[in-house]
């Protein structure tokens, strides 16, 4: 019997896994069947999905990493340890002598744990020294972080705790597909439906999660900004408004009325494409509850203004002071694992652990003295994960070290990066398997799984939970702490890379983020061990956490928020007449970010193994199409083929791919590069594409 937590979305499921000698002595198969139960935490109260529950299909995949590789005439052959962190040194070394350091370039990703995040941050600054370290949470979670410091001060996914949804009586559930991406919250749903409340779902598409609205504002796709703005262009003019909490709490409001007043109502629904009446109706609805939560995600977040989009919904919170009580507060729901931990304590370029800002000499200062390093040699602030790709293909990054992350695949624009990838001197990755990214890579390097990996994961509450390794190291695996370690002693680092185990890690991390916004001092693996979770900030031993934010003031200095009155001049992609239809992307229910996991779990490969394209019967008559054929999607940027779904859930104008998979049937073939000028979102909601039949080309 082994207890963990399931590694593939950010409520961190807690799982027991039972396992029992297999009674198929087939020499293929594993010689011990498992079999996962869920176990109660304070966050999925003992609930599973389908992913959770196949989980543990992938580590005892036969196409497991088993040992390093090392390209040689042109072929991934075994090699070991030594060899490889020998190799990497030389060329690293080779590499900073002919270029510099900062020709070298880290990238992470938002599913490892935060003391891996955290050595990645270091090891980037301190053992390498190059200022090039971003991380695939750039495309998850950038938006939302970025719009809650803004106005609030400080980003913490959810201000207030799960048990607080049934509490509320409107919900807005802006860009979510939470019965599909977070199973296991949807009962928390359902109770407050039952207790009375109303739910209303911001999307394109009558998803799973649609079908338990009560209003679906069903929206032409990019146009979420202007649909908030409406909605409170609307709540102001019906002096639906708090004015006590807007005038104790906030600021920026004269200047937000201002903004607002130009809106014409009929012009700006009819943009959105949705009635005026069912807008009026949300607006009221929204405003009027005594209780309410607005919960926004990548629908609305990727997307060129991603940004101010999350910022127009935040002073939808402000406007009605719907925050820091019971029942109200604002959501982003964190899509991996370990979205909100790893976005807190450096694999980002612009921060540092606790989420100290690199552009602040205070920050700068702390953490150089935790690093035991001068402040002056503390790279500055690097590039994001979509702009390293265009260095790369520029060739001012030539080595390239990737932990955790299938960038090939998630990246938007995918011809730009494939072409970049392919210039590197040195591509190196440190994945489970040989994903799409990996195939490419010079050096190969096996991690352990999360049944193996001890470590502190954040989920999207804020609450810091321990996950403890369940199993022995398979095969010549390592932790990715531990490669780090071992990488930066080669390099010449004999200090500050010396931790025995992750909770030595976790230690320096707790001196690291202690007096930042993202506060982890007062926690410890005891204290995790005996509580069930912690919620960050807790800044000493005795202090209890933060479970509800902002109930007396916020994060600014002044205390109090502020309201977003800057104007949307973002760009997207429109149609036109060579590219007349909306392509969106998302998530299904059986697979994990691009994949490299679940798409080898039996089960759940079963349920969906191949990607498809959801289209509307009447766009599908005018193309010609037929349920199951094969269709090519392109765009400006590049083309792939794919099977269709005619479904009529979805919008006539509009196109749905998942963000699954790799290779020919990668949506990101096509997506929109276009970066969000405040957080470097790239504008993957929103691409304009023809279609065609495959037969046709
Ligand atoms: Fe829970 Fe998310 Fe895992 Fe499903 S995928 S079991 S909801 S942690």
């Amino acid at each position: 019997m082994m207890h963990t937590q399931c590694p593939f979305c950010s409520v961190q499921c807690k799982i027991t896994l039972h396992s029992s000698e297999s009674t198929t002595l087939h020499p293929t198969l594993p010689l011990m069947t498992y079999q996962a139960e869920g176990t109660p935490n304070a966050a999925s109260q003992g609930r599973l999905c389908i992913k959770g529950m196949n989980a543990h299909q992938h580590v005892f995949n036969r196409e497991r990493l088993k040992y390093p590789l090392i390209r040689r005439q042109g072929e991934l052959v075994r090699a070991s340890w030594q060899e490889v962190n020998d190799y990497i040194a030389n060329r690293l070394q080779q590499s900073i002598q002919q270029s510099g350091r900062d020709s070298i370039g880290i990238y992470g990703g938002g599913s490892l744990t935060n003391e891996t995040a955290y050595l990645l941050g270091k090891f980037a600054r301190v053992a390498i020294g190059t200022k090039y370290i971003d991380y695939n949470g750039r495309f998850c979670m950038s938006a939302a972080a970025s719009a809650g410091s803004k106005t609030f001060g400080i980003d913490r996914g959810l201000t207030c705790q799960l048990s607080d949804i049934p509490l509320a009586k409107c919900i807005i559930l802006a860009g979510t597909n939470i019965a599909e991406c977070q199973p296991t919250l949807m009962p928390y749903f359902n109770q407050a439906k039952e207790n009375g409340a109303q739910i209303i779902v911001i999307d394109p598409r009558v998803t799973a999660t649609a079908t338990i609205a009560d209003i679906h504002l069903q929206i032409r796709p990019g146009t979420d900004a202007l649909l908030a703005n409406t909605m409170l262009k609307i709540m102001l003019e019906q002096d639906w408004i708090d004015h006590e909490f807007i005038k104790k709490r906030t600021n920026g409001y004269e200047e937000l009325a201002e903004l607002v007043r130009s809106i014409d109502i009929e012009q700006t629904a009819s943009i959105c494409d949705v009635p005026v009446a069912l807008i009026y109706q949300a607006a009221q609805v929204y405003a009027q509850a005594s209780t309410g939560i607005i919960f926004t995600a990548r629908g609305v977040e990727q997307q060129t203004d991603g940004h101010l989009a999350v910022r127009y919904f935040l002073n939808l919170v402000l406007a009605t002071g719907k925050i820091g009580k019971p029942g109200c507060g604002y959501g982003a729901v964190t899509g991996q694992g370990n979205g909100q931990g790893g976005r807190e304590h450096g694999q980002k370029a612009d921060q540092l652990p606790g989420y100290r800002s690199i552009e602040n000499p205070a920050d700068r200062a702390y953490i150089s003295s935790v690093w035991n390093i001068d402040p002056e040699d503390l790279p500055d602030k690097g590039v994001s994960a979509y702009e390293m790709m265009e260095l790369i293909d520029q060739q001012q990054i030539t080595t390239l070290f990737v932990m955790g992350s299938n960038p090939i695949v998630s990246n938007p624009n995918i011809p730009l990066v494939r072409a970049g990838l392919e210039k590197l001197d040195l591509l190196i990755v440190a994945d489970l398997f040989l994903s799409e990214t990996a195939q490419l890579a010079d050096i190969v390097l096996p991690v352990t799984a999360y049944l193996e990996n001890t470590g502190t994961l954040t989920n999207l509450e804020g609450r810091v939970l321990l996950r403890e390794a369940a199993r022995p190291i398979p095969y010549e695996s390592k932790h990715d702490w531990q490669i780090l370690c071992e990488l930066a002693r080669v390099l010449g680092q004999h200090t500050g890379f010396d931790f025995a185990q992750a909770e030595d890690v976790f230690n320096e991390l707790r001196l690291a983020s202690r007096g930042g916004l993202a506060d982890y001092y007062g926690i410890t693996y005891d204290r995790l061990r005996r509580e069930e979770g912690i919620y960050w900030p807790c800044p000493s031993l005795d202090h209890s956490g933060v479970p509800t934010m902002f109930a007396d003031s916020f994060a600014h200095a002044d205390g109090r928020a502020v309201f977003t009155s800057i104007a949307n001049v973002a760009t997207k992609d429109t149609i036109s007449s060579d590219y007349p239809l909306l392509m969106t992307n998302g998530r299904v229910l059986a697979h994990y970010l691009t994949g490299v996991q679940t798409r080898r779990s039996a089960t759940l490969t079963a349920r969906e193994p191949e990607n498809f394209m959801e289209i509307h019967s009447q766009t599908a008559k005018r193309y010609h199409i037929k349920d199951n054929d094969w269709v090519e999607v392109s765009s400006v940027r590049g083309s792939f083929t794919i099977r269709c779904r005619i479904k009529n859930h979805i919008r006539e104008d509009t196109l749905f791919v998942p963000m699954h998979w790799g290779g020919a049937q990668n949506v990101n073939q096509a997506t929109d590069p276009t970066l969000d000028a405040y957080c470097k979102m790239p504008g993957f909601k929103v691409s304009a594409v023809c279609i065609r039949p495959a037969s046709l080309r």
